[in-house]
């Protein structure tokens, strides 16, 4: 049996549809809507798709973006003044930095400039602290978007034993969390992890997040697992995951496809962050 799809695109619609009609219900009472400021520092072309997408997606719901496009050679010094206004907005609710940044610049440095009350990408250890004790405030996008699809599906999470493939700060130590949070076991895997074929064919849940295409091979993968791919390989103009998807489709019980598995739900959770920023601002203090 070929394993179901889950369709990131299909869900992460149905979220933007919730945060537009609430986002019309701000506006409806005379409020302002939510706001994001996007930086992003050169011209690297991928990362000019994604702030694309991501001022696009905040359009479609209401939500205004403020757009910071700034010559690779910019200063730390000066990015650093700039984000230190813009915490200083009271109309701006959200502050995304587009990663990443040029090597003249301590992206460590720039993350912890950011108010952690405006920090929607959930990046500042502050926010990651907070996921780490399981009472996150903002967490970051896609691990978050990855809870959603697994959510959506008729499984139960605790005692699922998760493999986590990636150590990142943004994408990897924030699944473990966030899968520890659901109470599932999980093991973390990284470049020096040995036998990971071994530990791959043990996973219930698996998500791979390298940025390698076909360093697990689906014939690893045991029968009935959920496997979640937030590789993103740009080959020639196309884009592929980490994992082999017409092979794993055959062993996994649920997959997401690349594109249109976990890309849309990371847009689509940082405009729930947005929202959330917004909210707790006007509305909880
Ligand atoms: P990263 O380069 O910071 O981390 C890669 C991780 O892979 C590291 O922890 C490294 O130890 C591990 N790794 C490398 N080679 C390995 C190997 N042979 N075996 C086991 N582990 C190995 O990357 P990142 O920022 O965490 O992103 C990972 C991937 O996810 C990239 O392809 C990125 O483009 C993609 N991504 C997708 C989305 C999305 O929305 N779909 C969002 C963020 C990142």
């Amino acid at each position: 049996m070929k394993a179901q799809i889950m369709d990131g695109k299909k869900i992460a619609a149905s979220i933007r549809t919730k945060i537009k009609n609430q986002i019309t219900k701000i506006t409806k009472k005379g409020m302002r809507p939510p706001a994001l400021s996007t930086i992003l520092l050169g011209n690297d072309a991928a990362s000019h798709i994604y702030i694309k997408n991501k001022i696009l997606a905040c359009e479609e719901v209401g939500i205004q973006s403020h757009s910071f496009l700034l010559p690779k050679n910019t200063t730390q010094k000066k990015l650093l003044k700039l984000i230190h206004e813009l915490n200083h907005r009271s109309d701006i609710d959200g502050i995304l930095v587009q990663l990443p940044l040029p090597s003249s610049i301590q992206s460590q440095c720039i993350i912890e400039s950011i108010d952690p009350k405006k920090d929607v990408d959930g990046f500042h250890p502050y926010n990651l602290g907070r996921l780490a004790q399981f009472h996150p405030l903002f967490r970051p996008c896609t691990p978050y978007g990855v809870m959603e699809l697994l959510q959506a599906l008729p499984i139960d999470l605790p005692g699922k034993h998760a493999v986590v493939i990636g150590d990142s700060n943004i994408v990897g130590k924030p699944m473990m969390l966030e899968l520890l949070m659901k109470r599932c076991t999980v093991t973390l895997c990284h470049r020096a992890t040995k036998n990971l074929k071994n530990i791959v064919k043990e996973a219930d849940i698996l998500v791979s997040a390298i940025g390698k295409r076909g360093i697990i091979q689906s014939a690893w993968i045991s029968k009935n697992t959920v496997v979640i791919d937030v590789g993103i390989n740009r080959i020639k103009n196309k884009v592929y995951g980490d994992i082999d998807f017409q092979n794993a489709q055959k062993r996994a019980s649920w997959i997401t496809p690349v594109p249109g598995g976990v890309g849309p739900m990371t847009v689509a959770m940082l405009l729930k962050n947005t929202l959330v920023a917004f909210q707790k601002k006007y509305t909880r203090g």
